[in-house]
């Protein structure tokens, strides 16, 4: 998907942490414990958390992205492209929030790092893969899965609309934490009709409503952010959304499809989420809402 290079992105809230030194102390056994405690609690696409091999990084300095200011700067590399899908993504949502929950909308933070930072759920290395962390309310991404999403075991093109699913993926998520929907569900089980897939598959459809509106989002001077998508963007999208489908993944590594063991959804299942929010918008993904064979 293809910015407007005339937009203006500059209200983009996303930062880029620092490499500074780790501070230090608050590590050790106390963060590994955190970390335990945080990943059993959660489990939204936070399971490299643990075991992942960091256990301290960064915090900080958070840092402003101010080279990128403009759509043609979007289109021009991923820390911008990032902003640029913030943009968009936080104008969707201020409008189609009250479709979902009844309380107010509120801005996450958005923070994109190198290597390994420590985060409100423990810490996280190249290995974790994007997450949303619900205690401190922000999407880390460490850019360089999207040079993962190129290579085996998931292969896809991973190109910008790809990218930027991956960002809507994780904002849905705070949109069901900020509207008490993660809290309501039972994400204790595994399984193909657990909540825990429901949530993972709510945040893709939360996904596909974004791309479907993304064209219509605009700046303050009201031009529109995105060019409509090509179907051969679209089709990239969902070839991401079904090369972190948990059977695709099992095959990846080499082991039996086990849907018991299924956190996240099948690719199918993935696939189908994004393309029922991408026809009928953020209200129609109510995945609690239907039985275990309609998932
Ligand atoms: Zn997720």
């Amino acid at each position: 998907m293809t910015f407007n290079p005339n937009s203006d992105i500059s209200g983009g809230n996303v930062k880029r942490r620092g490499r500074g030194a780790a501070v230090g102390g608050g590590v050790g056994i106390v963060g590994v414990i955190v970390v335990f405690v945080v990943s059993q609690l959660t489990g939204v696409d936070i399971g490299g958390l643990v075991g992942g091999g960091a256990q301290s990084g960064p915090t900080g300095p958070d840092e402003a992205i101010t080279e990128c200011q403009t759509g043609e700067d979007a289109n021009a590399s991923v820390d911008c492209l990032m902003k640029g899908a913030a943009a968009s993504i936080e104008d969707f949502w201020a409008e189609a929030y009250p479709s979902v929950a009844g309380n107010e909308y509120v801005t996450p933070s958005f923070i994109l790092f190198d290597q390994s930072t420590t985060t409100g759920c423990g810490a996280a290395s190249s290995a974790t893969g994007p997450f949303y962390c619900p205690p401190d309310q922000t999407i880390y991404i460490d850019t360089t899965f999207f040079q993962q999403l190129r290579e085996p075991p998931f292969d896809t093109t991973g190109g910008t609309l790809a990218q930027m699913y991956i960002a809507a993926h994780e904002w849905g998520h705070h949109i069901q934490n900020i509207s008490g929907i993660m809290g309501q569900a039972d994400r204790t089980g595994t399984g193909a009709d657990s909540g825990s897939v429901r949530i993972e598959l709510q945040a893709d459809c939360f996904a596909g409503a974004w791309v479907a509106a993304a064209s219509e989002t605009d700046d303050a001077s009201g031009t529109k952010f995105l060019e409509p998508p090509t179907r051969a963007q679209v089709t990239d999208a969902l070839d991401a959304a079904a090369a972190v489908g948990d059977d695709r993944i099992q095959q990846g590594s080499g082991q039996e499809v086990d849907a018991e063991a299924w956190t996240h959804g099948s690719s199918e299942q993935r696939q189908r989420w994004f393309s029922t929010g991408h026809e009928g918008g953020a209200a129609s993904c109510d995945t609690f809402g239907v039985d275990g064979a309609q998932l």
